[in-house]
């Protein structure tokens, strides 16, 4: 039996090592580049007890208890329903795009027969994409979808992936639909949730088993070598019997079929001597220059009080990823696009070439994963990996 590695802290490192570890009883290496584990969720305390998610706000959203359940296991999970609301027109309008928001962008008098409209032609439908509303055969349903559009989608995407909306996969711009009814939840999933401590904690339970050893601040891609003659891995010059990766596909692959484009994001800080700043936990500007949302995270904090005379908002500037830039170095978001489909597909087969390597998260599938999806995917691949180290034994 050989070594088992696996890159990455995030969700999807963090349960396949948990999970080898503890039920095929497997001794596994972590290997982790940050000096903290969580990938993306990771959080922590500043220093006025207020819980700040360092690389933006993340919520478990999901249609399956199972999901919460699971979590359970390594936190307490507390109800927590997702709420935005969009800077319009210098006016804070609901968000996701509601009936409501149709009311305060048109004008109640004028709402009615679109509300009627609307009502009728999307009969039973929960969320309908904006893109539907913009292509309606009804022109005042399709002149409302093109007014949202203009004013929201279209500049929220350009800063968002440096794209026009034209030029980004229709998937990515359908993930923000409008509600049909006066649902004023971000997302309409029916378990929304948060761990009470946070997401570190919930990891570090995750983490804390004995066959499990963490190694922080190491770059798994200068340990790795790949013997493509006899298709074998090795982790400093041992073989590996399965590497499982979570990072980026193209980097481990030494960018041999060109980069792959990610967005990143600059989270920019300010704290000011007020209880509060936001109207709401989450702000999104589409109009505004260079940044698309602010977070404040005392709002979401479990427990804080909200009295205490401060607050602090983080604001997100979207940049271009860039390894070297120190703003932009953090892979947040694939852009998936026809050409960038391409490249990945090539380092797919790449990959294929090696019968032990397991490519899992949003990084390593090149995937728009959220945190529900890539428990439920990270969940499966261990079914996978636990046949094979069967089979192999
Ligand atoms: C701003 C933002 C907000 C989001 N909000 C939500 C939300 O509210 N709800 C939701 O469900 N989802 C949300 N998501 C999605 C969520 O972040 C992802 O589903 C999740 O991060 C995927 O986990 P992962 O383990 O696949 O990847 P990651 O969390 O990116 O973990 C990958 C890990 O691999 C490490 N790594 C990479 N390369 C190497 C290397 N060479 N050596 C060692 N380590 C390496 C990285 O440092 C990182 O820790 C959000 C995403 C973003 C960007």
């Amino acid at each position: 039996m050989g070594r088992i590695i696996i890159v990455g802290t995030g969700f999807s490192g963090s349960i396949l090592a948990r999970k080898i570890a503890e039920e095929c009883n497997r001794k596994v290496v972590v290997i982790e580049k940050r000096s903290h584990i969580g990938g993306n969720m990771y959080d922590e305390y500043d220093e006025y007890g207020i819980l700040v998610q360092r690389y933006g706000p993340h919520f478990i959203t999901t249609n399956k208890y199972s999901i919460v359940e699971y979590l359970e296991k390594y936190a307490e999970m507390i109800p927590h329903d997702v709420r935005l609301l969009s800077f319009v027109d210098g006016n804070f309008v609901q968000l996701p795009f509601n009936f409501r928001t149709l009311q305060q962008l048109v004008g109640a008098k004028k709402s009615e027969t679109l509300l009627a409209k609307l009502r009728e032609k999307f009969y039973g439908r929960d969320r309908v994409p904006i893109f539907e509303l913009v292509e309606s055969d009804d022109a005042e349903i399709s002149k409302y979808g093109n007014l949202l559009f203009e004013k929201a989608y279209r500049t929220y995407t350009a800063k968002q992936w440096g794209l026009q909306p034209e030029e980004i996969d229709k998937s990515v711009l359908e993930r923000v639909p409008m509600a049909m009814s006066f649902d004023a939840r971000y997302i309409n999933k029916d378990f929304q949730y948060l761990p009470r401590d946070g997401f570190t904690a919930l990891f570090k339970n995750m983490l804390n088993y004995p066959n499990i050893e963490l190694r922080l601040n190491t770059d798994a891609l200068v340990h790795i070598c790949f013997d493509d003659k006899k298709h074998i891995i090795t982790y400093d010059g041992e073989e590996v019997e399965l590497l499982v990766f979570t990072g980026n596909i193209d980097e481990l692959f030494g960018l041999k079929f060109g980069r792959l484009p990610y967005r990143s994001l600059d989270i920019c800080y300010t704290y000011e001597r007020r209880k509060s700043i936001l109207p709401e936990e989450i702000v999104s500007y589409p109009q505004a220059l260079g940044y698309t949302r602010s977070t404040e995270y005392k709002k979401i904090t479990y427990g804080i009080d909200q009295d205490i005379p401060i607050s602090m908002i983080a604001t997100e500037y979207p940049l271009e990823y860039d390894p070297n830039n120190e703003k932009a170095n953090i892979p947040y978001y694939p852009v998936l696009t026809e050409e960038s489909q391409r490249i990945y597909a090539k380092y797919l087969i790449e990959a294929k070439k090696y019968d032990n390597i397991v490519l899992c998260g949003r990084l390593a599938e090149y995937r728009y994963y959220n945190m529900d999806v890539c428990i439920e995917h990270a969940l499966e691949k261990f079914n996978e990996i636990r046949e094979r180290l069967e089979k192999k034994a």
